[in-house]
């Protein structure tokens, strides 16, 4: 018998990186070397680029499901460490790899991991303890995971989690003053990055001492204290009284009113929630949905709220000196002008790569206001899926946005340029991106209105950030927007029906419009509704078509982009659920593998809407030609597929069976059935 030999490398090893967790997957050796018992093994790396120096990884990292053994041909490392480079070697072996004195058979793959948020605060410590105040320190967390800017020190009193209050210290020591005698404080730490926050420490409690034992020093304070003491539960009272009948916004919005200020520091956030812009329900959502959202919770502030939104601005927007810019090259045109990539350089900082949006010269005070909005809403947010502002040039000309730079520009032209180049987990990696920046966009009352593929940013580790802020503006400046018989401008393809229909937008109407997201990327970024007309989309939707399923998608995919899309807004999905329905996927890749059935997702239009008939083309080869694909006439006639009916029937197999085997021209092909299926039809999928 035939000696057995080890296996060789594995082949066509891909990554998908997710802030410090790497996902790798790969296809079995070409050679098992002539046995049954393959497993593979993976060799992780941390290596120098300067130096060219790589070291053993240690003991953080986990593997999951495990690092030597693995049958599946997928893995996943958590636990890395951020912005570091990683080469992951796997091996193939069998039973008698052991044995053999030849080199190891492997594939290498590099990686850099991405900023992840700080791991929690584990350590607190009381210092000094009075009856009206406690003293903390701290220790930095055990993985900052990058430069600590701030901590986030949440205390409330014990049991009275309702009201808590929140300070910001950029030390690692606060004292939190104010407090009441004798009463129990619950404190919880987090610190903050670039990379946004980290999650919260455990609880810490501490006691304030009681009066009788400071008496002595301070006797005369005690009926003020009495007095301040019930006069703020009553002002306490009022305002969680305003707060639970969801009319928080009646002690002024924008402006902190000092009832709102006095009964509690934190709640001028609360107050700062928009009363003009944001939907009665979506208020709501706040206060009923189960439960309270607490004050002290960061709300987004709505700039038209104040009355000088250059205040709004210098409140939410770094003022950046033109001379720490550098401009290198014009990347895009906005609305209010050139967009620019180039170089700035902060004092004491490291040079960074930016963005720059400029406001073109002559601009009315309307333009500068609503170029200089975007900024003030930017600024608000902190999440390493919302594209990051850096800060403002307005005190002199041109008045510059300046962002974080995002390589690979927006995500609609990046896939039509890597047209089928991902896999699907990497595909899913960027979804999840995205509706991760949704979630904390929506957790923080903002409704974006206008999400779209085009307005999704990409960067060079393919990490999606969520773009494009505005108010009124948004929708002026989108070249989607179409007049509504309203007279409202609005994106018709991505837009829920209540929103198009009565204006209704709310978070439930951005998760329709990540679900025609969701279809755009895997896709590649085809057009939603190909060639139909706003009218005919909007028909077609009120009568419960839906966009049929893109070639070669998980039905998991489709199955969430369809749930998306359900008419009743309360049944569709929450961004937090589509996170974690994403995160899921990923973490079981085999859950990605079953794919809508290419032959039921045509013979699904087929069957509710019959054949092609004759159409536009009057032969199988004028159509070919038309889309380019002239060189499959002779097969298609030769297959007896020479009537436009005939074609009608052809499914993803058939291309397949007649030799037509390059990716891109089956997707022509298909394509361009169903998009004259659903010109014919008026319709798509049902419901
Ligand atoms: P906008 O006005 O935001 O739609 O930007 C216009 C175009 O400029 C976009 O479609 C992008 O191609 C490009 N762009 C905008 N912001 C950035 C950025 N932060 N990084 C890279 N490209 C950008």
């Amino acid at each position: 018998m035939a000696c057995t030999r080890p296996p060789s490398a594995p082949r066509n090893a891909i990554s998908n990186v997710n802030e410090t967790s790497v996902f790798l997957e790969w296809i079995p050796p070409a050679d098992t070397g002539g046995r049954k018992d393959v497993s593979y093994y993976i060799a992780c790396k941390k290596c120098n680029s300067h130096a060219g120096v790589c070291d053993e990884c240690g003991g953080h990292v986990r593997y999951l499901p495990r690092q030597i053994g693995l049958k599946n041909t997928s893995v996943m490392m958590v636990d890395l460490l951020a912005h570091t480079n990683y080469t992951f070697e796997i091996e193939a072996v069998n039973g008698v790899s052991d044995l053999s004195p030849g080199a190891r058979q492997y594939v290498s793959v590099n990686v850099t991991t991405n900023q992840a948020a700080p791991s929690p605060v584990t350590n607190v410590k009381k210092g000094k303890i009075a009856k009206n105040s406690i003293s903390l320190s701290w220790q930095e967390p055990d993985r900052p995971n990058g430069i600590i800017l701030e901590y986030e020190i949440k205390y409330f009193e014990k049991d009275q989690e309702t009201s808590y209050t929140i300070i910001k210290s950029k030390e690692t020591t606060i004292t939190a003053e104010g407090l009441k005698p004798a009463s129990v404080y619950v404190f919880q730490i987090r610190a903050r990055t670039a990379a946004g926050y980290g999650v919260f420490s455990r609880r810490f409690e501490f006691e304030t001492i009681p009066v009788s034992v400071a008496a002595s020093s301070d006797q005369s304070q005690i009926p003020i204290i009495a007095v301040s003491v019930t006069v703020g539960v009553i002002l306490l009272a009022v305002v969680i009284g305003f707060l639970l009948s969801g009319s928080c916004c009646e002690c002024g919005c924008g402006r902190a009113s000092s009832l709102c200020a006095v009964a509690h520091p934190s709640l001028i956030w609360r107050c700062g929630y928009s009363k003009a812009k944001q939907d009665p329900e979506e208020e709501k959502m706040h206060f009923h949905n189960g439960h309270i959202k607490l004050p002290g919770v960061r709300t987004y502030i709505d700039p038209h709220t104040y009355e000088d939104p250059n205040q709004a601005v210098h409140e939410f927007a770094k003022e950046i000196e033109a001379s720490c810019i550098t401009i290198e090259r014009v990347i895009g045109a906005g609305e209010f002008g050139e967009v620019c990539s180039g170089r700035l350089k902060l004092p004491g900082k490291r040079e960074l790569p930016v963005a720059i949006k400029t406001l073109k010269v002559g601009y009315t005070e309307k333009q500068r206001r609503d170029f200089l909005g975007e900024a003030s809403i930017m600024g608000q947010f902190d999440h390493p899926n919302i594209i990051h502002l850096e800060g403002v040039v307005t005190k002199s000309k041109p008045v510059m946005i300046v962002t974080e730079y995002m390589e690979n520009g927006s995500l609609d032209t990046f896939l039509k340029k890597n047209d089928g180049q991902f896999t699907v987990i990497q595909l899913v990696g960027m979804l999840r991106g995205i509706a991760a920046g949704m979630k904390y966009l929506s957790d923080m009352g903002y409704v974006h209105r206008d999400l779209a593929a085009r307005n999704i940013l990409i960067n060079s580790n393919l990490v999606c950030k969520v773009s494009d802020f505005g108010l009124s503006r948004v929708l002026e400046d989108d070249p989607e927007a179409a007049y509504t018989t309203r007279g409202g401008k609005i994106p018709i393809r991505w837009t829920a029906p209540e929103a198009i229909a009565f204006r209704k937008f709310t978070s439930a109407s951005d998760v329709w419009s990540y679900g025609i997201v969701m279809w755009e990327v895997v896709s590649y970024g085809e057009r939603p509704y190909w060639e139909m007309t706003n009218q005919d989309v909007i028909k077609a939707v009120e009568e419960g078509y839906r966009l049929p399923s893109p070639m070669d998608c998980p039905a998991a995919l489709y199955q969430l982009m369809l749930d998306c899309w359900q008419k009743e807004r309360n049944s569709r999905p929450k961004f937090d659920e589509i996170v974690s329905m994403l995160d899921k996927l990923i973490r079981n890749p085999s859950s990605l593998k079953t794919l809508v059935n290419a032959s039921s997702r045509v013979s699904n239009l087929l069957a509710e809407h019959g054949s092609l008939g004759s159409g536009a083309y009057r032969s199988v080869g004028e159509w070919l030609e038309a889309i380019k694909m002239g060189r499959y006439t002779e097969i298609f006639m030769e297959n007896g597929y020479s009537s436009m009916d005939a074609v009608a029937q052809v499914t993803l197999e058939d291309l397949r069976r007649l030799g037509v085997t390059l990716v891109g021209h089956q997707k022509k092909i298909m394509n361009s059935l169903q998009e004259m299926k659903v010109q014919l039809v008026n319709g798509m999928v049902p419901l």
